[in-house]
């Protein structure tokens, strides 16, 4: 009996070649069986997880699982059948039946596979064409007891997840008539371009048999949704949660506490619809809605995390005492500084332990702190701040697609914090508003995808207006 390693080659192998086929000899060296339907009606059904539907050379006709599981299981001569859901070695379940061995004794009804009368058996599920490696005794297996009934089968050598277009994908191309073999290789490219397996498929029959019908309508086949709108926002929600983790490292925790529960929830919803075969399930209005909802506690908790990172700012507290005590730190000499020229030091605050990000943090020997943050670090601050003699005129570059941003002055708590333009421009703070005189740090808070960062500088500001702009 072949062994899963010798269908794995053989599928890895024929994945290489457009004139290769896959696919092994039915059992105990019997002369290949014509396939008992020599000329079975024309006409593929689909049962399980991904629709009830049987094509015909009329197109595809949708009907109900108990009208087509009767039709299969007492024995109309089919051309194909597409069986997907939870199965083994044994059996396969489909909705609320089970084809295979009545001897497992399965809850619901279990059909005998010697009632089904297809010329082609494709068993989209896990295993079932585990051959030499097989749990189950001899006699049992499922594809054995089809392949003895006279049918070609198609089944999986390993676990394997399921893709909604393939039971399609393989009506389409039987009845196109294309060679069992060459199917099940288009079957294992399928998976392979999905990103979704190594190759898992593996034919049990003629590898060359094919039939034809030219007069037949193809079927819709939905392509399979690469919804980058989907992953993306499910990227996001994995990026927010690492940096939510990292603040509350810093001590942030209670102030996140309630928008992160909400986050957690809303990532819940999303991560599994990042799996196409899992989001095709959804209606696309079902999905929009559920995209709009998860984006807007997802903007939500980056607002919650600039404002408690602005409001630290804002009371004096220099975010490194939050993350440097949590850290150790290591450092280099960096590029001179682009606005003063003098050396800059860039440190590197390693977390101690896992499950928290690296921060950077470049202070400049003449400016002070130039910056820091997490993710790529900043040349230097965009940031600029000038005082004209009444007003501090801070000046902003645009943020980057999807950031958001916060103005704040250090140390500075009853001055409301400025939203960052998202076209940059200028911002100004009047001399009044200011509590302090002397030197003046501005900070510029952006978070944007796989981004924190804080910029600084510095202003000097007193009470009589300098003799230059008088
Ligand atoms: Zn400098």
């Amino acid at each position: 009996m072949i062994t899963t390693e010798a269908s794995r080659a053989l599928a890895e192998w024929s994945l290489d070649g457009d004139e290769r086929g896959c696919g092994v000899w039915p059992l105990d060296g019997r002369p290949s069986p014509s396939p008992r339907n020599a000329e079975p009606v024309p006409e593929v059904i689909a049962l399980g997880s991904t629709g009830y539907w049987r094509l015909t050379t009329e197109g595809q006709l949708a009907d109900s699982e108990d009208v087509l599981v009767d039709r299969v299981c007492r024995g109309a001569p089919l051309l194909g059948l597409a069986l997907t859901g939870h199965g083994d070695e044994e059996c396969v379940g489909v909705g609320r039946h089970w084809i295979g061995s009545e001897a497992a004794q399965l809850p619901g009804t279990t059909h005998s596979p010697a009632g089904i009368r297809a010329a082609v058996v494709f068993l989209n599920t896990c295993g079932t064409l585990r051959l030499g490696d097989a749990a189950s005794p001899r006699g049992g297996l499922l594809v054995e007891r089809l392949s003895r009934s006279g049918a070609a089968v198609i089944g999986a050598f390993r676990n394997t997840s399921v893709l909604p277009d393939l039971p399609a994908r393989f009506a389409d191309d039987l009845l196109d008539g294309r060679s069992l073999g060459a199917m099940t290789v288009r079957l294992n490219r399928r998976m392979n371009e999905a990103g979704r397996e190594p190759p898992s498929f593996m034919l049990l029959g003629d590898p060359t048999h094919c039939w034809s019908w030219k007069a037949r309508r193809p079927i819709a086949v939905e392509p399979l949704d690469d919804d980058a709108a989907t992953v993306g926002l499910a990227e996001r929600l994995g990026w927010l949660l690492d940096l939510d983790d990292t603040l509350r490292r810093w001590g942030l925790r209670e102030t996140l506490r309630e928008s992160r529960n909400r986050l957690s929830e809303a990532a819940a919803l999303m991560f599994p619809l990042a799996d196409a075969a899992l989001r095709s399930a959804l209606p696309a209005s079902a999905r929009a809605t559920v995209l709009a909802e998860v984006g807007a506690v997802a903007s939500a908790h980056e607002a919650t995390m600039l404002r408690a990172l602005a409001e630290e700012v804002q009371q004096g507290r220099w975010i490194q005492t939050r993350y440097a005590p949590v850290s150790r730190r290591r450092w280099r000499h960096d590029e001179s500084c682009r606005r003063c020229g003098a050396r800059v030091v860039h440190y590197m605050f390693e977390p101690w332990g896992n499950g928290s990000h690296v921060v950077w943090c470049k202070e400049c020997d003449r400016c002070g702190t130039i910056g820091d943050g997490v993710g790529e670090p900043v040349a230097a601050s965009s940031i600029q701040a000038a005082w004209n003699g009444t007003a501090l005129r801070v000046s902003v570059p645009a943020l980057q697609d999807g950031e958001v941003g916060l103005v704040v002055v250090h140390r500075a708590s009853t001055i409301t914090p400025r939203a960052w333009p998202r076209e940059g421009g200028e911002l100004a703070i009047s001399t009044a508003e200011l509590p302090m005189r002397g030197r003046v740090t501005i900070a510029g808070l952006r978070l944007g995808r796989c981004r924190l960062c804080l910029e600084y500088t510095n202003v000097f500001v007193q009470d009589s207006v300098p003799s230059e702009v008088r």
